[in-house]
Order: C-alpha cells, then sequence, then structure tokens
C-alpha cells in the first residue's frame, strides 16, 4: 500500500517543520530500519523528491538545510548511497507510480541499496556508444555485457542498468534503462584496487543475467532521457555547493546495511566514516587546511595566505551559486549549465585542497597510512593527526574531476547547452549504432 499521498509539499520553514516533527518522531532506542521506516515515508529522507514519491518538492539547498537540522538535532539521517542519490529522483521521474511506490519506498527506507551500471571499458564520456546489450525473452529481458567504474556495486542489491535495446536506431535512441536485480547468477563483480587503498569500485560482467519487463523505467528505447536525469543529479548533488539533499545517516541494504543496529548509536560516528562517492574531501575545507597552516606555523606565509583565501573564495562561490539558483527558480527562471558549472567548481575546490595540503605537509606529505596501524604509528612518528585526512585526500583529488563527467565534457555542455556554441560535427545523431564505427 502507497502512503505516499499523505505527504504534503513544502511549508514556507522546513526546517522549522522537520525540527517539529524530529521531536515528536526521533527515539534513539529505535532501530536504524524502525527510524527509516519514519523519516522517509513522512518525505524527509528525500525531500527534494515530490510528494507523490515519499518527498516533499523542496529545492536542493532547502533539502540540504533540513539534513543539517536533522544532524543539528542529534538524529540519524537518510539512508546513504546511490539509491536516493540517483535511483530514487530518475524513478520519481520517469516511473510508474506502481514502480515509484515498489522502487522508491525500499530506497528511503533503507531496504535496498543501488549501483549504477552505466559506464562501460569503451563507453564512459561517450556514454550513449554503450554495447551491453538486453534482449526480449517473453516477460524478461537477458542482458549481456561489461559494466565498469561501478562504484559500491559489491553492497547493491539493485542496479540502474542502461542497456542497448535497438541497435539500429541511431546511438540515443535505441538505449533503455532498467532496474536489475544484483543478487543472481548472471551478475558477477569484481573489485578494483585503488592508489587510495579502498575497493570503491568494480567490473561488473552481465552475462545472460535477466530483468523483469515490469522494470524498465520510463519508455523501451528511451533510456537516455531517463539516463539524463540520473546524471543531472549525479552532478548537481556531488558539485561543490549542489549539497546532497540525500547526505548519508548510515549504510543502506541488505549487504552492508545497518538497518538491525540501534540509531541512537550511529549519530556521532557516521559523519567521520561513512564512505560516500564524495570521498573524503567533505573534511578537507578551507578552515581546516587553515587550522592545520596555523598548526605548522606556516599560516603567515604569503603564498600559503593566498591559497587558503582562494580555497575559502572557492567554497563561498559554490555557497552563492546555490543560493542564485534558488532565488532565480523561485521567480520561474533557471540558470543554463549550473549543475556543469557546480560540479567543475567542486573539481577546482579538491585540486586546490589536494595542492595546499600536500604543501603544507611537506615531505611528510609522501607518507600515507593504508591501515588503522599504519596510521597510528605515522600520527606518533610526525605528530601530525591530520595527516591521513590530507594524503587521503590527495590521493582521493583525482577522482571528482572524473566521475559523473569529466572536466572536459562539463565543458562541452556548458559550451554548447548554455552558450549556444555549435556542436562537433559528427552523425551519431542520424547514422544507426550499428553502422557507427566502435571503440576496440
Ligand atoms: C571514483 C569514480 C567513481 C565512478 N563511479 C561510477 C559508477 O558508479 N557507475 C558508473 O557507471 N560509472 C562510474 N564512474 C565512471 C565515470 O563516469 C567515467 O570514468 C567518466 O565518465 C569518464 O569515462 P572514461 O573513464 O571512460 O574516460 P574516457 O571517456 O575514455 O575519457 C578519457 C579522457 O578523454 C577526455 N575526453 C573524452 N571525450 C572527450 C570529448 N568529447 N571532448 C574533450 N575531451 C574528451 C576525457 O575528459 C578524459 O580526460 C566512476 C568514476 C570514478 C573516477
Amino acid at each position: 500500500m502507497s502512503t505516499t499521498n499523505a505527504i504534503a509539499e513544502s511549508a514556507a520553514d522546513p526546517v522549522a517543520e522537520v525540527r517539529a516533527w524530529l521531536e515528536e518522531n526521533w527515539d534513539p532506542d529505535l532501530t536504524v530500519a524502525e527510524w527509516w521506516d519514519r523519516l522517509g515515508p513522512a518525505g524527509w529522507a528525500a525531500p527534494t523528491l515530490p510528494a507523490n514519491a515519499f518527498g516533499r518538492g523542496l529545492s536542493r539547498s532547502d533539502a540540504v538545510a533540513v539534513q543539517r537540522e536533522i544532524g543539528a538535532f542529534g538524529a540519524l539521517g537518510s539512508p546513504s548511497g546511490l539509491g536516493l542519490l540517483l535511483a530514487a529522483p530518475t524513478i520519481a521521474t520517469h516511473g510508474s507510480q506502481e514502480q515509484i511506490d515498489h522502487y522508491v519506498r525500499d530506497i528511503v527506507t533503507g531496504r535496498q541499496a543501488w549501483c549504477q551500471l552505466f559506464s562501460e571499458p569503451g563507453a564512459g564520456s561517450d556514454l550513449a556508444g554503450l554495447t551491453t546489450k538486453a534482449e526480449r525473452d517473453g516477460d524478461e529481458w537477458i542482458v549481456n555485457g561489461q559494466k565498469v567504474w561501478t562504484s559500491l556495486g559489491q553492497t547493491a542489491d539493485m542496479g540502474m542498468l542502461i542497456a542497448r535495446t535497438n541497435p539500429d536506431a541511431p546511438k540515443h535512441q535505441g538505449i533503455t534503462w532498467f532496474a536489475i536485480d544484483m543478487h543472481q547468477p548472471g551478475v558477477e563483480l569484481r573489485p578494483l584496487v585503488e592508489m587510495t587503498g579502498h575497493s570503491m569500485f568494480n567490473e561488473v560482467f552481465l552475462t545472460d543475467a535477466r530483468v523483469l519487463n515490469d522494470a524498465v523505467i520510463g519508455d523501451l528505447n528511451a533510456g537516455w532521457a531517463a539516463a539524463n536525469t540520473t546524471l543531472q543529479n549525479e552532478r548537481a548533488g556531488l558539485g561543490a555547493g549542489g549539497g546532497s539533499g540525500g547526505a548519508g545517516g548510515a549504510m543502506p541494504g541488505t549487504v552492508a546495511g545497518q538497518l538491525d543496529l540501534r540509531a541512537g548509536d550511529l549519530v556521532p560516528q557516521h559523519a567521520a566514516s561513512t564512505p560516500t562517492k564524495a570521498g573524503p574531501a567533505r573534511t578537507s575545507g578551507a578552515s581546516m587546511l587553515t587550522e592545520l597552516a596555523r598548526g605548522l606555523g606556516k599560516h603567515t606565509e604569503p603564498t600559503i595566505r593566498q591559497d587558503l583565501a582562494r580555497l575559502h573564495t572557492l567554497d563561498a562561490v559554490a555557497r552563492y551559486n546555490g543560493q542564485r539558483l534558488k532565488a532565480t527558480r523561485a521567480a520561474g527562471d533557471d540558470i543554463k549549465g549550473m549543475a556543469n558549472i557546480s560540479k567543475l567548481l567542486m573539481s577546482d575546490v579538491v585540486r586546490l585542497s589536494r595542492d595546499l595540503g600536500l604543501r603544507l605537509l611537506g615531505a611528510s606529505g609522501t607518507l600515507h597510512g593504508y591501515t588503522k596501524e599504519q596510521r597510528a604509528a605515522l600520527d606518533e612518528a610526525t605528530g601530525n593527526p591530520m595527516l591521513a585526512i590530507v594524503t587521503g585526500t590527495a590521493l582521493y583529488a583525482q577522482a571528482p574531476p572524473i566521475y559523473g563527467g569529466t572536466d572536459e565534457i562539463q565543458r562541452n555542455i556548458i559550451g554548447e547547452r548554455a552558450l549556444g556554441l555549435p556542436k562537433e560535427p559528427n552523425n551519431d545523431k542520424t547514422t544507426p549504432f550499428s553502422d557507427l564505427p566502435k571503440n576496440q
């Protein structure tokens, strides 16, 4: 049964509203599952979603303010991960009400964790060139192909899969968006170890994997539009100043989910320990590096001061961009390319944080602890408890300029869609995909 119709669109002051709701509903002795059963259906787990999809129709900046209020109140936040960030808004936009009631409910209550099966070895920036295919077999589709870079695939219950369903149509027109069950014999995951020492992403091999026809989100062969909704949410949610309306509280899902734990026990730890696609850069703001510079006696060096001011400025610009977008939208207009600008800004912030952090550390920045024991030994040897945060951020800094579309791709989009510059000439909008040259 759906409870979605019971949720009202946001009131004038959503922060006051959520505070009043928390006073009534927060109880640290609930299990995480019990807590999310209250938070999700009330529309506070993913408040940017519309009311018919377990949300409250809030702007992203209001949703960030709500998430902050939940944290400030001392309550546990929403389920973390890509289900809330990407799958829920895509299904809310393109899915039927039945699909929303089924999939989005399990996302906002943390019952299922999701991963994003988009990129392939030969299709990243040129995502529409994907070759994973899905072929109809009665009520089902049979999927064959390979995906790569699949973040948190090893803990996912469901996957956002885009696959080619019509190779004879031009490449953007023969793709379909599916919700695929990851727990089946045709889905094989191989984790990849990153230079950070973590294995966040995976190769995924799909061999005669099955997906029900009911799990087609949007129209058949219209998956490119749905994929763009997913990508827009990724760029806006992960970009600087975009803010994540789904800032995570604990891990969802049947594999690594923390559903049976006491909700109150997860409140203080989660902010520091939950791995997110945004990586450890959250902890490396201008204020943290200013503190580090002071501690190392480098805060008086002119070039360090300039870079600290630059970082502070970029952070502020990102925040103001969010506010400007909110005001523009409230006035019924839009700022073209803002999601792309936000993501580019985030790349600049992480690069500057990396470079500045390593300059502050000097030679000790070449040391990185990959285990708890190594980190403790380095803390003791260097006397600098911030070493691991700075080196971890530095190692991860290569990721944000790539995921969700590289910096070059963001600039291409801004150039073509926001500035109206001419597109590079090509015939892929009219030529059948099967006739286009392929990556080997
Ligand atoms: C940390 C991380 C997590 C990720 N998680 C996921 C995930 O969960 N699911 C998923 O599906 N994918 C994921 N990705 C993949 C990501 O979306 C791709 O890596 C990205 O789209 C780039 O594709 P590619 O790696 O194939 O590079 P390529 O597309 O091969 O690009 C190589 C280089 O060429 C440049 N380039 C390519 N085309 C153009 C052009 N037209 N104009 C100018 N320059 C161009 C690029 O900017 C880049 O510098 C993740 C990536 C990272 C780093």
